[in-house]
């Protein structure tokens, strides 16, 4: 270590923090190279999949205007569809953000009598709004299109009686979310998502089934449309940006499917055919190359914070020792102090506004006061190590991402750093005695 507790120390990290966090990354080894492992296969997936599309220098530039005949754009587009294994994709910088794709997704691929189902319980917050659960203007119950949801069972299993009832003759759509998000629930395997959906279409095989894909791309080696999805949808700032795009979502799927959100992204007539790329792509497409090992390094992140915290006796979630299935980390501190000195610790690891002290607020949509730990080169950006929590019981932190493991562990030891600071961690809870 030499020359290493020096640059931690210039850091501000005491050396038995530093020493605690070696003791916690040694056990850590063999599922890091598992992760690698996962990484190589999705690093040479990507390069297969921009090499199958012919990518050219050409492709790294951008149009302006309309955007017709928009060659980078059209390719990047092929590059989605063939990482994807489907028939076509859209990738905007357009599309303004993850809930702004789902949107589109569900918008341009119902019509007013239909219904949408979820059969895995309440979606992300934010797809409240689009659906109507919560009043909007503009929402699909607005626009007559109905919804259904079924929970999942208590043990965390389909409720597949339940999703059997809740098929009938309007029932023209599934959305399925990958990632628990912020519900307590555990994140879907693909291998899950995928008996789902042949359940789903061996009831009614012309169900369209979408996946919310946020947060899963790159943690398997298969994506959900693999096993049977229609459409999987993402943003740009989570995992397949790779920290270097600045904006946008995608949709990948079938074609009709792609084509039904192109006319209504645009307009009805010009679907695919505008929209100026600016001077985005070289970033989508160098996000994309880099987002296999960026998922690793905060898949990694992830699985260092569970293993500390979880030896120090909090609730994390998942555990230290379970298999993940998408970047997010939460650990439940029981006190408010705890996720306010976990964040301040985050704050104070970043490259970007290390030095501004976050503080809870009142944030519009939430119920409770919510602190949110970022510095990050995207404003925003979850791929980014970053961590929010409301400041309610149990009082949970959701930590995620980290753009290099290096980064993603001085800012857990940071956190730890915090605690011990704040009196939460006391120095003799740092010696681990039964390794
Ligand atoms: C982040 C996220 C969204 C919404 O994405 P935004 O870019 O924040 O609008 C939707 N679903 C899940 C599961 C997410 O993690």
């Amino acid at each position: 270590m030499t020359g290493l507790k020096d640059i931690y120390r210039g850091l501000s990290i005491d050396e038995d923090v530093l020493a605690f966090g070696e003791q916690i990354l040694a056990q850590c080894k063999e599922r890091f190279a598992k992760i690698d492992e996962t990484a190589e296969y999705n690093q040479l997936k990507v390069v297969k999949a921009m090499q199958d599309a012919k990518v050219s220098e050409a492709c790294l530039l951008g149009t302006t205007g309309y955007g017709y005949n928009d060659i980078g754009r059209d390719t990047l587009e092929q590059v989605y569809a063939n990482l994807f294994h489907t028939e076509d994709a859209l990738v905007r910088p357009q599309i303004t953000c993850g809930t702004h794709a789902l949107a589109l997704a569900l918008m341009s691929n119902l019509r007013p009598g239909d219904e949408l189902l979820s059969p895995v319980g309440k979606p992300y917050d934010t797809l409240e709004e689009v659906i109507g659960i919560r009043p909007s203007k503009g929402s699909l119950r607005e626009y007559g299109i109905s919804y259904r949801q079924v929970d999942l069972l208590p043990d965390g299993e389909f409720d597949w009686d339940g999703i059997k009832a809740a098929i009938g003759e309007k029932t023209k759509m599934v959305t399925i979310q990958r990632s628990k998000g912020y519900e307590p629930r555990k994140t879907l395997s693909v291998e899950r998502i995928g008996e789902l959906i042949s359940f789903i279409k061996s009831i009614k095989p012309d169900i369209i089934c979408m996946v919310d894909n946020c947060y899963g791309e790159f943690v398997q080696r298969i994506e959900p449309t693999d096993v049977g999805a229609d459409m999987v949808v993402g943003s740009l700032i989570k995992n397949p940006g790779g920290g270097l795009a600045p904006i946008g979502g995608y949709i990948a799927g079938k074609k009709e499917c792609v084509e039904n959100a192109a006319y209504r992204l645009t307009s009805p007539g010009l679907g695919k055919e505008v929209g100026a790329s600016l001077g985005v792509l070289s970033s989508f497409y160098e996000g994309l190359f880099l987002a296999p090992t960026v998922t690793a390094s905060a898949l990694k992140g992830a699985i260092f914070a569970a293993n500390i915290y979880e030896k120090l006796g909090y609730q994390v979630v998942p555990n230290a020792s379970e298999e993940r299935f998408d970047i997010i980390q939460a650990i439940t501190f029981g006190n408010p102090e705890g996720v306010i000195s976990f964040c301040k610790g985050i704050q104070a690891s970043a490259p970007v506004d290390s030095f501004v002290t976050p503080e809870p607020w009142d944030m519009p949509g939430y119920d409770a006061p919510v602190i949110m730990a970022a510095g990050a080169f995207v404003s925003g950006s979850s791929i980014e190590l970053s961590a929010d929590g409301p400041i309610k019981p149990p009082y949970a932190v959701y930590m995620q991402g980290g753009l290099t493991f290096p980064h993603a562990k001085y800012g857990m030891l940071r956190t730890l750093q915090s605690m011990k600071d704040d009196g939460i961690v006391k120095s003799s809870q740092l010696i681990i005695k039964d390794i």
